[in-house]
């Protein structure tokens, strides 16, 4: 289960008690507030607050020019500017604070993100839960042939089998153990900072995570992206859904520039130039690695 009896009584208290404001609200975002959004077997995602709108962006960025409101059209138009501009600032206006919950190793990954402000669990303070990630048997895959930093097809038959036995009993030892080490029914009890040293990275942690829109997009530009890593992938895929409510605009500008945009070199640039022009352009004549090479035929498809 997700999500635990008190925290969905805490969630629902909260749904229940709607109060006015004077702030800017979003209403694509307001539906989301405090919901659980489940990911991977034991995880979820949930917006526990936020600050500001696309209109808050625009707001902040027209004080660049001392301009007074415009019109929404205008926003749009005014967003896609910073986007492509890479304005970066007035998307920080806008911040974001979720409560996750995530296998270690996934956060390990996460944490690197090091724009963000984090509140975690405390396993010194408190008893981590029996909650292991098992991966469903489609992520279940071998080590990748051709990216050393990646997997390839789902294992099958009886070794795939015999993984998820692995998996499962260790993780389940792991846990007996560590009960059986904090217990303090006829023994002393080993301190809790000391006893979850003998668990697998696949338990899962919580933490609040906060962070502006601009570092936010950075974090779903790398880990919503295909190359990343499918379990912390899931995550960002979530939050996407949650961002594109939020800040339409914004998130719109970001898929476009971003998430479906590409950076070339100088080099890549002037490629794509001499084949506009007509001219046979080969690796050889190209002035570029067989490897950006082969990265700019990705990239035109
Ligand atoms: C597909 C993938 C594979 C990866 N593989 C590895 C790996 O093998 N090993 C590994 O160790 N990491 C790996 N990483 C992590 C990666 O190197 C970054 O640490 C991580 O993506 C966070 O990026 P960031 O530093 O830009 O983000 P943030 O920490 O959020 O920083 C955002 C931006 O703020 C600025 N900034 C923040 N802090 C500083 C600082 N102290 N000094 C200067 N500028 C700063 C930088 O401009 C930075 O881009 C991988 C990440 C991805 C997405």
């Amino acid at each position: 289960m997700p999500v635990t009896p008190e925290q969905q009584a805490e969630i629902d208290a909260l749904r229940s008690a709607p109060r006015s404001t004077l702030r800017a609200v979003s209403e694509g975002m307001e539906k989301h507030l405090y919901s659980i959004y489940p990911v991977l077997d034991h995880g979820f995602v949930r917006v526990v607050d936020y600050m500001g709108d696309d209109a808050a962006i625009c707001q902040a960025a027209r004080v660049s020019y001392g301009k007074g409101t415009k019109s929404v059209q205008n926003d749009e138009g005014l967003i896609r500017y910073l986007m492509r501009h890479w304005h970066s600032t007035p998307f920080e206006m806008c911040e974001i604070k979720l409560h996750v919950k995530l296998p270690v190793f996934v956060a390990r990954q996460w944490i690197r993100h090091r724009t963000a402000n984090v509140n975690e669990y405390s396993a010194r303070y408190s008893i981590l839960d029996r909650e292991f990630y098992i991966p469903a048997p489609e992520q279940l895959a071998a080590q990748s042939v051709i990216n050393n930093q990646g997997r390839g097809q789902a294992l099958t038959g009886d070794e795939a089998a015999r993984v998820l036995e692995i998996l499962k009993s260790d993780s389940g030892r792991a846990y007996d153990n560590y009960e059986a080490m904090i217990s303090q029914d006829g023994q002393e009890g080993l301190a809790r900072e000391l006893a979850r040293m003998n668990l697998p990275a696949n338990i899962y942690t919580q933490w609040y995570w906060k962070v502006d829109l601009h570092n936010l997009f950075h974090f779903l530009r790398l880990r919503a992206d295909s190359h990343a890593q499918y379990e912390i992938r899931v995550y960002a895929e979530e939050i996407c859904k949650l961002v594109a409510d939020w800040v339409p605009f914004a998130y719109k500008a970001f898929e476009d520039y971003r998430m479906g945009g590409e950076t070339l070199s100088a080099a890549a640039l002037d490629c794509v130039r001499r084949m506009l022009k007509g001219e046979d352009v080969t690796q050889e004549n190209s002035g570029m690695s067989a490897r950006e090479w082969r990265e700019l035929q990705e990239v035109l498809g």
